[in-house]
């Protein structure tokens, strides 16, 4: 911004992929003293909230929540189904899908990585090989990430499940949907998904420090047939409890339980179809701008084909140093502040700079978007940053649906 004029104070705006903004419905449920944790109102609302839960995962199956982030969602799925020395395949399309491996890895757990790199989805093809070659029935789970955050891109949760059915194999089908749940289309049921993961800092737009488990009864099958498992990360008390404390474990996340009821609210009042076309339109809107500046100057997304593109978060390139100078830039000067890329280079590396994310997940709507493009055409001219004309041209048309 050239001269004196600063023009960041305001309300600022956090469009990083998680933990996403919060709404302020959320906030003010959370505003309040702590309840009584053995009976009355925050014993009864707290059952209202699995109902809930199941229609945003689209699953008549359990859920077990857990005072945690994604990465604890992850080590309980795990932790109920598994044991060391058994084996997971794990397609992948991204950081996210490396890091849920590397967790089983640390419970000795082996896993068969097959690596897409991070611009292409899971190709079926290889998949359906992998489980063909595992006569023998090794192979106890397949773990996939729905949406990768660092990638962004959407893999076929669905066609997984009919690559398991062809091969005649019995392995659990884990979907990883921390990133897409309450962004993109998911069906838990209608897609044959054994277990799921996510956590509440994203779509579900509640501050973070909640995991959820759903899972089915074949799940629940293969949590009693351990030997043994975690006091701590076991469903089935959380999933059954006889006492309120069970369903956490102890003590209950009192003012999260509060803000998730606010939440789930505003998610079935609007309707989850219509949170999916939400998230479908701001997606297209932002595309159509990315798209625009890319034709010419240094911006590229990350995925070229938009039917493999996610509609919570988008990853972009755009040339070591401009990435972290575009974010600073846009944080100090117009109080935005977009999120840095993951897993595309190593952190900190030179090349680490060149890369950013937006994250469009949850409580964001058209004038948000809006603002969101245009302050990142604002940098983009700031900086001198050479980039395609019409970008919010092209976004207001998306956005318009014409
Ligand atoms: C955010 C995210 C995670 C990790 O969640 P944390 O709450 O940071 O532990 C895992 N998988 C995906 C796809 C994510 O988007």
């Amino acid at each position: 911004m050239s001269g004196s004029v600063n023009v960041s104070a305001g309300r600022s705006y956090l469009a990083i992929p998680g933990p996403s903004v919060i709404p302020d419905q959320v906030l003010q449920a959370m505003h309040r003293p702590s309840p009584n944790i053995y009976a009355g109102e925050l014993v009864e609302m707290t059952a209202t909230l699995i109902p809930d839960l199941r229609r945003v995962a689209r699953t008549q199956h359990q859920v077990a929540i857990y005072i945690s982030n994604g990465h604890g969602a992850w080590e309980a799925a795990l932790q109920n189904t598994l044991q060391p020395g058994d084996r997971v395949l794990v397609p992948s399309s991204g950081r996210f899908a490396i890091g849920w491996a590397e967790m089983a890895q640390g419970l000795g757990i082996e896993t068969e990585i097959l690596d897409f790199g991070n611009h292409a989805p899971w190709d079926m093809d290889r998949i359906a090989a992998a489980l063909a070659a595992d006569t023998g029935h090794r192979i106890k789970a397949v773990l996939g990430v729905h949406v990768d955050t660092s990638s962004s891109i959407r893999n076929d949760v669905a066609a997984l499940r009919r690559a398991l059915d062809d091969a005649g194999h019995p392995a659990l089908l884990m979907a990883d949907c921390i990133a897409s749940l309450g962004c993109d289309r998911f069906e838990m049921d209608g897609w044959g998904v054994d277990v799921m993961v996510t956590a509440c800092q994203k779509g579900l737009m509640v501050p973070a420090g909640m995991g959820f488990v759903f899972f089915n009864a074949r799940a629940a099958e293969a949590r009693r047939a351990l030997p043994r498992i975690s006091r701590y990360w076991d469903w089935e008390p959380r999933a059954n409890p006889e006492e309120f404390y069970q369903y956490f474990g102890g003590t209950a996340p009192t003012h999260h339980l509060y803000g998730l009821r606010a939440a789930l609210d505003m998610i079935h009042a609007e309707g989850m179809e219509a949170v999916w076309a939400r998230h479908a339109r701001l997606a297209r809107t932002i595309w159509a701008a990315c798209e625009a500046w890319g034709r010419d100057g240094p911006l590229k997304m990350n995925v070229p084909d938009r039917a493999l593109r996610s509609h919570a978060v988008t990853a972009l390139h755009i040339g070591s140093p401009l990435g972290t100078e575009l974010r600073m830039w846009l944080e100090q000067n117009l109080g935005l502040t977009l999120g840095i890329g993951l897993g595309m280079a190593p952190p900190r590396s030179p090349e680490w700079h060149g890369f950013f994310r937006l994250g469009h997940m949850g409580h964001v709507n058209g004038h948000m978007i809006m603002g969101l493009l245009g302050g990142i055409e604002t940098g983009l001219k700031a900086l001198d940053i050479p980039h395609g004309d019409g970008a919010l041209e092209a976004a207001a048309t998306a956005l318009a649906g014409v």
